[in-house]
């Protein structure tokens, strides 16, 4: 209805509006206090050798356990970012993540991907708050990855994508790797992996789900990923095929030789507690179908 009434009138009555609104600016308190109460909650999920099905790395993903239930990343990222609160929250998770990761990567050698939003690598205190916390934890930087996804950087022009890239550099030169998170999913995918500095590379599942159906569509998923494999290969970036759900995925992609994988089939998101168990045995679906 205000589409219709003229780009330049505002229709108040709009009851579907008017809740998204409610829902927005409470999603907002709640978050603002999210931090103090301690409701924001990191869980793992396991990165693992295609091959050996070992774990080598886990994913740091948020969760925020609300008084009104759980709710899940894609519904308050966004917000927390339009709001800049991001920063603190971001700061938390990369804490949190590094404190616990601490004994994984002594024990196993396994390290941390942490997401980060375009905002947090734009701030000039970026490095320092980044080293800052691996100090903390007492962990190399080798132990750290840092995601970032097209997304969060698409918001940002050419010279922030510059001021981005200058952070990234100085951090690897710690050691911190990074990870391009969704890749091919954002409009200029090829142009990141050119203008920022790239360890890894996390191919979204979108390419990935290919095995199952043989159709002219699940034809072009694999020529595409096989595409994306070979070119992570030749630039001599690591390759993650994200969101494997079953064996047969998980053995096309291997077959395309892509060398790493996460999905559901080795492991969902848990709670800290309930992802040690599976370090250093040798192959986490073996563990997991116990
Ligand atoms: P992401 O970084 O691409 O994380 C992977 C998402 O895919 C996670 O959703 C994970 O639970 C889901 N996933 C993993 N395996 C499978 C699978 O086999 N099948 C399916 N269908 N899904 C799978 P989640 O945890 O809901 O997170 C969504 C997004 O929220 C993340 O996407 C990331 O972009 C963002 N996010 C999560 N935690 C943080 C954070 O601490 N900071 C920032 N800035 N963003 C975060
Ligand atoms: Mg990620
Ligand atoms: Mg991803
Ligand atoms: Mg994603």
């Amino acid at each position: 209805a205000a589409k219709a009434a003229g780009k330049n009138q505002v229709c108040v009555f709009d009851p579907r509006l008017r809740a998204e609104q409610v829902g927005r600016s409470r999603l907002v308190s709640g978050l603002r206090h999210a931090l103090s109460r301690d409701e924001l909650v990191v869980h793992y999920q396991p990165v693992v050798d295609l091959v050996t099905r070992e774990v080598l790395s886990v994913e740091a993903l948020l969760r925020w356990q609300s008084a009104r239930g759980l709710v899940m990343p894609d519904r308050f990222i966004p917000v927390a970012e339009d709001t800049g609160l991001i920063v603190p929250i971001g700061d938390h998770v990369l804490r949190r993540a590094t404190a616990d990761a601490r004994v994984w990567f002594d024990a196993h050698g396994v390290g941390v991907h942490v997401n980060v939003s375009g905002r947090q690598l734009r701030r000039p205190d970026v490095v320092p708050t980044v080293l800052g916390a691996l100090d903390a934890a007492g962990l190399p930087g080798r132990a750290l990855v840092l995601e970032i996804t097209e997304t969060a950087l698409l918001a940002t022009g050419k010279p922030e994508t510059a001021l981005v890239a200058a952070h990234l550099s100085e951090l690897r030169e710690h050691g911190v790797r990074v990870a391009i998170d969704d890749f091919g999913t954002g409009y200029s995918s090829l142009a990141y992996l050119q203008r920022l500095p790239v360890d890894i590379v996390k191919i979204d599942g979108a390419f990935t789900r290919f095995a199952a159906d043989p159709g002219d569509e699940a034809r072009r998923r694999r020529a595409l990923a096989t595409a994306i494999v070979d070119l992570c290969a030749t630039l001599d970036l690591q390759a993650v095929a994200e969101q494997i759900e079953t064996a047969e995925e998980a053995e096309a992609v291997r077959a395309l030789g892509c060398p790493l994988g996460q999905g559901y089939l080795f492991g969902r998101p848990v709670p800290r507690d309930q992802i040690a168990p599976l370090l250093g045995s040798p192959d986490v679906t073996a563990h997991r179908s116990r």
